[in-house]
């Protein structure tokens, strides 16, 4: 291979695709890391290719980003929304248009980093085909996931068997956590190659904003007590748990409390069942005049709804990471967060914010009430927070460390081609 091809690299992430906005059906996380890796890599000085399935036939085939960093997608079953549980029956279709692009573009990628298990199962089949090296972050894990929950989809055992054939044959794992690490190896296997490398957030957009105005910008007034959420509303997102602790507050009441739940569509548009679910709530509570919803929060206004806010809430169920918090934390506002995952690694309690477990709205609203009760206390946390994020979460730090991971790999002799690779067929 020429030298000039070894700077390349291929992100996949056939659900999440890296240029669509963010905080609306099941757009998250993943979405953001796929996009901010892959820009951050490419003022590194790689090229980069972000492969992702097209869900709109409106959808440009290719999105610039940057000179060196373009989303691409491929068709690969209906041109339409497919909820993440049904893309798996397209995945091999994926495989096909991946290699038509590599012998369109004449580009072989030597490394590709692979973003969920449908994604991890188009890398190890690429890994059939030619010489590639493998990084996968899973993102969410089947064996976590189907522990909580109630009903577990048709899809589980393929999953499950496909999360574990790709820790043990990719070149590298990068977890996010060592919580996530933890998981890995008591609930998936015991081999592999796990690195953690942590998720990342922009700290130059998030904190360069002060509390009081940003509050002037949206309309907050200054002695008001904030309470923010953002993300998707997802029942495994504990948003209930919020409110319920909200409503719980000794603040209640002296006409200062204001809780803000972002995400979702603009206000009035349907957004499924938990977003009505979680309005129930709010009215039934009687908490409909201190309650907002301001919908998806976009770029621009984001970084203000952190800075105003008081304190952040994660509720989450649980998190592998949870980019909010350290959001939350680089603009400067602390955490409360479900004791739960990589909230654990990201959340120092009494240092950048306080930790509950999961689903205890009592244990939420004492968390919230202390924060909110005391400023001192709340901005000693809040810059304890951000120096957190500086230290160790910032994209440009972590783009670094997957770049030397890449480079690493590159460097070893290639994996012969299926002395490695796994039988788990779509
Ligand atoms: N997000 C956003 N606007 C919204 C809702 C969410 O930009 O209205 C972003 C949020 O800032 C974060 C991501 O979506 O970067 C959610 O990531 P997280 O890891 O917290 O949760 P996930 O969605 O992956 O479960």
């Amino acid at each position: 291979m020429s030298n000039t091809n070894q700077k390349n690299i291929a992100l996949i992430s056939v659900h999440g695709d890296p240029a669509i906005e963010i905080g609306k059906e099941e757009a998250g996380g993943q979405n953001v890391y796929v996009r901010h890796v892959g820009e951050a890599l490419a003022k590194l000085g790689w090229q980069v290719d972000m492969f992702t399935r097209k869900a709109s036939a409106e959808q440009a085939s290719i999105v610039e980003h940057s000179p060196n960093c373009r989303t691409i997608r491929l068709t690969a079953g209906p041109e339409e929304f497919v909820p993440r549980d049904n893309i798996f029956g397209y995945a091999s279709e994926f495989v096909e248009e991946f290699l038509k692009f590599q012998q369109q573009s004449g580009v072989q990628y030597p490394v590709v980093h692979t973003n969920y298990w449908i994604s991890s199962w188009v890398g190890m089949q690429l890994k059939k085909i030619q010489p590639i090296k493998q990084v996968h972050t899973y993102h969410s894990l089947g064996a976590v996931k189907y522990k909580a929950v109630t009903t577990v989809p048709l899809i589980a055992t393929t999953r499950l068997n496909v999360e574990k054939a790709v820790l043990e044959t990719a070149e590298r794992i990068v977890a996010t956590s060592p919580q996530e690490k933890e998981h890995m190896r008591s609930l998936v296997s015991t081999k592999g190659n796990i690195d953690i490398i942590p998720c990342g957030t922009d700290i130059h957009r998030f904190g360069s904003i002060q509390q009081q105005q940003a509050r002037q910008q949206l309309g907050i007034a200054p002695e008001a007590k904030v309470v923010f959420y953002v993300g998707r509303f997802d029942k495994r997102k504990g948003i209930e748990t919020l409110v319920r602790a909200v409503g719980k507050s000794r603040l209640r009441g002296n006409g200062e409390l204001k809780l803000i739940i972002g995400g979702g569509s603009r206000p009035g548009q349907s957004d499924g069942i938990e977003r009505d679910r979680i309005e129930d709530i709010v009215a039934e509570l009687g908490m409909s005049d201190f309650t907002s919803f301001p919908g998806r929060l976009g770029d621009e206004i984001l970084p203000m709804y952190y800075a105003a806010a008081d304190v952040c809430v994660v509720p989450s169920h649980y998190e592998p990471f949870g980019l909010v918090a350290i959001e939350a934390m680089a603009s400067g506002t602390p955490v409360v967060a479900s004791d739960v995952g990589g909230l654990q690694f990201t959340v120092v309690p009494e240092e950048s914010g306080l930790l509950a477990p999961p689903k205890d709205e009592v244990a939420f609203a004492a968390a919230i009430d202390r924060i909110l009760s005391d400023s001192a206390y709340r901005n000693k946390l809040g810059q304890a927070a951000r120096k957190r994020v500086e230290a160790k979460f910032s994209w440009d730090g972590v783009a670094k460390q997957l770049s030397e991971l890449y480079t690493q790999l590159l460097q070893e002799k290639p994996t012969a081609l299926d002395d490695k690779t796994a039988a788990v067929s779509a």
